[in-house]
């Protein structure tokens, strides 16, 4: 009984050690994160097969990760492959790894994100060259993904893969936009087995019964051999001592075990080469196999292996035979010394020693590299060689084959010891997470009560009208806040949007983050106006900081023949409206002309003094306006052009800041347009007389509006400028039709032709919005097309109603909606009467397409106006 203590404790001895050596592949301990979240696995090592833009680029697709950089995932450009399946995020690990669970993760983007991908494929390849779609062991492919934006989704990968690249491939639906974040799960391969290659199994008929054999998960090449590639015996899952069944739910049986009968082998061997990925120093080999005797099933006699460093296969073989006949049926792992060899090839016969040979795994030790040898619910053939190992340091399966008794039950007494353990560790492990998990959500609840305080402030702020902002506190609310939410042209999409199914997580958080979208935003302002919304902080290029620095540079001072006017030359005549930013008056500007020198002569300067119109800035607009309207004034000072509205000087060494721009007669467009289609109304007798003469020159003045209109946009497309508002209320009349582009609150550049997004919440012109714009938070000049199909539009029905007057704020996000599932149920703006057939068919409607790449370009709509006149 002393003995049997001393090998207890051996055993218990050695199964502690061996449950610190390094997990290569157990499948139960190698789960580790693979460096996605941990940052271990490098930029340059992510990479994708597109991007929707630079802000979604692959390296953005790790999970968990919701920095701020870029739009917080991989995003892939579905409008270039509408419908596909081959869009990937690819991971190089860097050197073999055994993967064994993939974990993903939607766009969350602090509540900004609304996309992420339902079902997704596995692809992955050990050599870069070669690649293999992953499937499970009833062969399906897709894998079930996501089903909101922020929970990580977890998925076994049954059977685990070696690999070195991994390819996630999102199944995209047309419909909808994707976008991931993923990690994966596993350890490194230290085995160095790139391939293994074997006759393919056998089938055995078992008292009727069909038993296939066959290595089901075999990723290579299956010809007369199976070559090039690893499957069961290399997936971690040993058979059970009756091949009959097996682990996996459903499967036929003898599914766990490749097998071959004798019958077709004449020499009495089966072969099997093994490649590693370089010359390793072997200690042993490991197969587990089954010893089924009373079906005919057994242990190798004997394996002789052969070893290949360079081309030739070494002559001095070396040969082993499990010395004594086991007595016991069970399934075992058999240890084939190999001597410390050295070799990147090993090929080894297993000589029959009956009917059938039957292997479940085989695993290598070399070197530094230890096969793990821990414990598993299913692995008893490797607890058998474990002890016997322990007890005397010989070869293990020796001893099991003597089924010593007592050293089994002394073992099965360590085993429950470390069971018990182990329940120990992770019931504490457990309680320590629930009360980590406490604590954090204790955290987040205050947080929330601080935000909703915050927002409450602000709901107030906004109804009691302080200006806090700026300090000036003199009780009259800000132009932002009462200008737009007053407006019907502009609504707040955050709130709409959460009437969208797929959108309404992301519409719940835009109502969280609001404040904290913004980074110098208004601060406690509830709704501020979009132009406050932080644009300078989007995702421009792959620097984010340079972004700043370029927009910094492209704005900042003025333009060098802009230059500050005096005030006291100007003299009020009246006042012609009121934008965002306050009044707009009509001034006489004594000696403008000789101000402005001989290269800008304007139209009408030899009347002196000239006629102006100055914008000036609310004095109790608070920092942001001020801001915004300054930077109207850089970004109008930078443009030229026959149909932009020209900014002659500024007045901003004191308050109020001034900006004078051209006059132009016949104020802004929508407001002309109404004119003209009252005039027309009270001239309706008349008008019937004239008959369709009068018709037709009434639209071919209309498209000569428009033509204008595409020329303005033309030119900004040229400097890669977004309007970001282009509407009819945002185009100004000046003498003989003149249309002249105006308002560039809400404009930016878009340097490089990426785009920016919106953070937070914003009042946005949602009728004239492109379904992107809304949706995503994505303005390009595409967008900018759209809405100059509604402006057409609007020019086409002389601003006789607001576009899709029939539909409520909350209809027209649902129609959104409808444009980005893209199932036909999408409302279109009908045709106006005055509009020809090819001008609604082939450029209105082209300027609503789904598909922003499919959308004419300015210089597109441009020509085709002009030909259509
Ligand atoms: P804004 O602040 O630019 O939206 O201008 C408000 C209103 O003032 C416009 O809708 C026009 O009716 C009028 N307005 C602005 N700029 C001019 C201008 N340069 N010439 C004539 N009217 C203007």
């Amino acid at each position: 009984s002393v003995m049997e203590v001393k090998l207890n404790l051996c055993c218990v001895f050695f199964i502690l050690t061996a449950a610190t050596v390094k997990a290569q592949v157990n499948p139960e301990m190698c789960r580790y994160p693979l460096g996605m979240t941990g940052g271990q696995i490098q930029d340059e090592d992510i990479s994708a097969s597109s991007q929707w833009s630079e802000s979604t680029a692959a390296r953005f697709g790790r999970l968990d990760f919701d920095t701020g950089d870029g739009d917080g995932a991989w995003c892939p450009d579905i409008m270039s492959e509408p419908g596909g399946f081959k869009e990937y995020l690819q991971v190089d690990l860097r050197s073999l790894h055994f993967i064994t669970l993939v974990g993903t993760q939607g766009r969350h983007a602090d509540g900004m994100g609304n996309e992420f991908a339902q079902r997704y494929r596995i692809k992955y390849s050990r050599d870069g060259s070669s690649w293999v779609g992953w499937h499970d062991r009833m062969g399906n492919q897709v894998i079930e993904g996501n089903k909101n934006t922020y929970d990580v989704v977890l998925k076994d990968l049954e059977p685990p893969i070696v690999a070195r690249f991994v390819r996630f491939m999102p199944v995209i639906d047309p419909s909808l936009i994707v976008c991931m974040r993923v990690e994966l799960y596993g350890c490194e391969w230290l085995d160095g087995l790139v391939s293994y290659s074997i006759p393919d199994g056998h089938q055995m008929i078992y008292r009727g019964l069909d038993v296939f054999f066959n290595d089901s998960v075999y990723d290579g090449a299956t010809a007369q051999r199976l070559t090039k590639g690893l499957g069961q015996l290399t997936d971690g899952t040993w058979g059970l001592d009756d091949f009959l069944h097996s682990h996996v739910p459903g499967a036929w049986p003898g599914y766990d075990y490749v097998g071959w009968s004798n019958k077709t082998f004449p020499k009495g061997y089966v072969e099997v080469v093994f490649d590693f990925d370089h010359i390793h120093n072997f200690t042993s080999m490991k197969v587990h196999c089954s010893n089924m005797f009373s079906r005919g099933v057994r242990l190798f006699r004997q394996a002789t292996c052969f070893f290949r460093s360079e081309s030739e296969w070494e002559p001095d073989p070396m040969t082993f035979r499990p010395s004594a006949e086991p007595l016991s049926q069970s399934a075992r792992f058999v240890t084939v010394p190999l001597g410390d060899r050295t070799a990147s090839s090993i090929k080894c016969r297993f000589h029959f020693s009956d009917q059938w040979l039957l292997f479940s795994e085989v695993a290598f030790q070399s070197g530094s590299a230890v096969y793990n040898t821990s414990l598993g619910p299913h692995k008893h053939g490797q607890l058998f060689s474990t002890c016997s190992c322990a007890s005397s340091g010989d070869d293990p399966t020796h001893k099991v084959d003597d089924s010593n008794t007592r050293i089994l039950i002394g073992c099965l007494v360590a085993i429950i010891a470390i069971l018990l353990t182990i329940i120990v560790i992770i019931l504490w492990r457990q309680v320590w997470q629930k009360m980590l998990e406490k604590a954090s959500r204790r955290w987040l609840d205050d947080e929330l009560t601080a935000r909703l305080a915050v927002q409450t402030q602000a709901f107030s702020f906004l109804r009691f009208s302080q200006s806090s902002e700026d300090g000036s506190g003199s009780g009259s609310i800000s132009t932002y806040e009462r200008i737009y939410p007053a407006s019907a042209d502009y609504q707040e999409p955050s709130r709409l949007i959460r009437k969208l199914p797929e959108f309404a997580e992301c519409a719940e958080h835009l109502g969280k983050e609001g404040a904290e979208g913004r980074r110098a935003g208004v601060g406690s302002d509830g709704a501020p106006h979009y132009a406050e919304a932080d644009i300078i902080s989007l995702q421009e290029s792959s620097d984010s900081g340079s972004i700043t620095a370029i927009n910094t540079n492209l704005f900042a001072g003025s333009d060098s023949t802009l230059r500050e006017f005096p005030r006291e030359k100007l003299t009020f005549k009246e006042k012609l409206g009121e934008g965002q930013f306050g009044e707009v008056h009509l001034c006489e500007a004594e000696d403008m002309q000789n101000f402005l020198g001989e290269d800008t002569l304007m139209e009408g300067s030899s009347k002196s003094p000239l006629l102006v119109a100055v914008k000036m800035l609310r004095e109790d607009a608070n920092k942001n306006a001020r801001n915004d309207f300054l930077k109207e004034i850089r970004i109008m000072s930078r443009l030229r052009d026959p149909n932009i509205v020209r900014l002659l000087a500024v007045c901003v060494d004191t308050d109020p800041l001034c900006m004078i721009t051209e006059y132009m007669e016949n104020g802004d467009l929508n407001q002309f347009l109404c004119s003209l289609r009252l005039k027309t109304l009270t001239g309706g007798e008349a008008d019937q007389q004239e008959g369709s003469n009068e018709t037709i020159s009434h639209s071919v003045k209309l498209l000569g509006m428009a033509v204008q209109i595409a020329s303005g946009m033309k030119y900004l497309s040229s400097l890669n400028f977004v309007h970001r508002d282009l509407a009819t209320r945002n185009c100004l009349v000046g003498k003989n039709d003149t249309i002249k582009i105006a308002d560039f609150g809400m404009s930016r550049n878009l340097y490089r032709g990426d785009y920016f997004r919106i953070q937070g919440r914003a009042v946005l012109p949602i009728r004239w919005m492109s379904w992107e714009s809304i949706l995503l938070g994505k303005f390009t000049m595409a967008s900018d097309v759209w809405a100059f199909g509604v402006t057409l539009w609007e020019i086409l029905t002389l601003c006789k109603e607001q576009p899709y007057s029939q539909l409520s704020d909350e209809q027209v996000i649902e129609n959104t909606g409808e444009f980005f599932r893209n199932q036909g149920k999408q409302v279109y703006l009908p045709q106006p009467q005055c509009c020809p057939d090819r001008i609604y068919g082939d450029l209105m409607l082209s300027c609503w397409r789904r598909n922003a790449k499919e959308r004419p370009s300015f210089q597109e709509i441009h020509a085709q106006l002009t030909e259509s006149r």
